[in-house]
């Protein structure tokens, strides 16, 4: 149950009016959203809160208002497991809203959510067995002190507050505007103008063919190519299945089933025969291009097929701007910024009215929380990690950190039913603190970067590595990033395999 206390506040000061929850959980994005799904349905007796600080719920997908903003992955696997998704397959920003809120409202998970409760400090004491969280409410600094048994950190991956842009030379003396699509101007007009789009990821995919159709002509500058995987933004199965009538909830499950069916043998072959799939994935990007385009220049990244996400391009659109001529695509080094434009190394000016520099975001680590434990700052680099979702020395607390591979909510759906198992198992155990902790076999395993660069390497993580937990090289240390092994391996962890200490 919930409790309210009247606490001291440390250091003195106002008494403060402390909220305890058997689970708080941060962030009110897809994750969190489901996390507190999950928990009404397996945990009931469980109290929680929702401790968000942007002013609604939808996380990325309220922080992204570029032109176009919609997913990279199909919306039956990136929807949660629980709730159909009867859309087309790649959903704007402003659908897989509404299907969230259809998730809050139908469920009453609403009355559990805090908006513009910003958590500043996470404070575990094992004398007290919880965590204290202090949380900035509004912009007058209101402070509101929270405790919880067990943290569940849906946070995302990345600082909401504003994107990565890489430092130029000259940017100060360009004329023209620069935007990072992260904090995007409502007040931004380009009609008319001229723009460029500095990087090639799925921000720039998406931008190009929603701004093409307004501006005078839109540039793509990229410094390497990356893959692109057009296809038309539909479902067959789905449509068949409809067809025929069969309940949306069956829909949901059978296309699911199928797309992970496909996208598992797609992964398993650009492991193992990299070329064919390469081949395969630029044939279709040649045939939605202009007779004599220079593909092998622009489109013909230099790495296997899925170290870094592939974009899924619904329809061919971004090609299809590039054949109309409203887009191009350059592949060239920044030399500088000048006062029209951009300056390449190969010598050519790119003018411009407006840059966008599509680069990418800033790794934030536990939701730039300031964390202690029994007085000691936290250094999440020097933990350990439990399956990718728990932490070594660090009690009672879980991180959502999805897939690259496969969409997101997967591991969402997973990590939440093993929260519910594992608070289960504590109560039956008559325990409340549960840390990750090596066993004596386990002190000379390797200790491996939290992902292998090897395998998956986007700038934000290659940038921001230092800063994250390890991986093991043994169970239940490693942190594969593979849906179809973990779908079976989470679920049948075993909870008393000593690697988690019960106290
Ligand atoms: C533009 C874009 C498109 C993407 N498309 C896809 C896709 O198609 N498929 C896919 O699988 N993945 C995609 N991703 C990755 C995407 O981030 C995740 O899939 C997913 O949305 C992450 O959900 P989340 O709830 O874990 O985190 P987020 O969406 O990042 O939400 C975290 C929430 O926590 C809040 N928060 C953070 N710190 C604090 C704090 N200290 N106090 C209180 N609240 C806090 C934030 O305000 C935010 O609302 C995309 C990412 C971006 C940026």
């Amino acid at each position: 149950m919930t409790d309210a206390a009247t606490l001291e506040r440390p250091g003195g000061g106002d008494d403060q009016q402390v909220e305890h929850f058997d689970v708080l959980i941060v962030g009110a994005g897809i994750s969190g959203v489901g996390g507190a799904y999950h928990l009404t349905q397996q945990c009931p007796d469980k109290s929680f809160v929702v401790l968000e600080s942007q002013g609604d719920y939808g996380g990325t997908w309220r922080t992204h208002t570029y032109p176009g903003i919609r997913s990279d992955s199909d919306l039956y696997t990136f929807g949660y497991r629980f709730k159909p998704w009867t859309g087309a397959p790649i959903a704007t920003a402003d659908k897989i809203l509404a299907y969230m809120g259809e998730v809050i409202e139908e469920n009453d998970l609403g009355r559990h959510i805090r908006y513009g409760h910003r958590i500043d400090t996470a404070v575990w004491s094992s004398d007290d067995r919880r965590w204290t969280i202090t949380a900035t409410v509004g912009d007058d600094g209101e402070q509101r002190v929270f405790t919880a048994n067990f943290l569940w950190m849906c946070q995302g991956y990345y600082r909401h507050s504003e994107g990565y842009t890489p430092q130029w030379p000259g940017m100060d003396r360009f004329q023209g505007r620069i935007v990072h699509p992260q904090n995007w101007p409502e007040d931004l007009d380009y009609e008319g103008k001229d723009v460029l789009v500095i990087g090639s990821g799925a921000t720039a995919a998406t931008l190009i063919p929603a701004m093409a159709p307004k501006v005078n002509h839109i540039t793509m500058l990229q410094r390497s190519p990356t893959y692109f995987y057009p296809g038309r933004n539909a479902n067959e199965v789905a449509d068949m299945l409809r067809e025929l009538d069969i309940p949306e909830e069956w829909t949901h499950e059978i296309v699911r089933r199928k797309i992970l069916h496909d996208q598992k043998e797609v992964v398993k072959a650009s492991f193992e025969h990299p070329d064919l799939v390469k081949e395969e994935l630029i044939k279709g990007i040649t045939e939605l291009l202009p007779e004599g385009f220079p593909v092998e220049k622009h489109f013909v990244p230099k790495y296997r097929p899925w170290q870094q996400r592939i974009a899924f391009v619904p329809d061919g659109d971004l090609f299809a701007g590039i054949k109309s001529g409203k887009a191009s695509v350059v592949t060239d080094t920044i030399d500088t910024f000048t006062e029209k434009g951009i300056l390449l190394e190969s010598g050519e000016e790119l003018e411009a009215d407006i840059i966008v520099t599509a680069t990418g975001f800033n790794l934030n680590v536990l939701g730039d929380i300031a964390f202690t434990i029994d007085g000691e700052p936290l250094d999440f680099a020097n933990t350990i990690t439990y399956r990718g979702m728990m932490f070594t020395g660090i009690p009672n607390m879980l991180w959502v950190f999805g897939y690259f591979r496969a969409s997101w909510t997967l591991r969402a759906d997973l990590l939440a039913d093993f929260v519910c198992r594992l608070l289960k198992h504590m109560d039956e155990l008559g325990v409340s603190v549960v840390t990750p902790t090596l066993r004596p076999e386990d002190q000379d395993m390797e200790l491996l970067p939290w992902i292998d660069p090897e395998d998956f390497n986007p700038g934000y993580l290659q940038r921001g590595m230092h800063l994250l937990p390890k991986r093991g090289d043994k169970d239940p240390w490693r942190h594969s990033q593979d849906y179809w092994s973990e779908k079976e391996l989470i679920p049948a962890a075993d909870l008393d395999d000593g690697t988690l200490r019960y106290s």
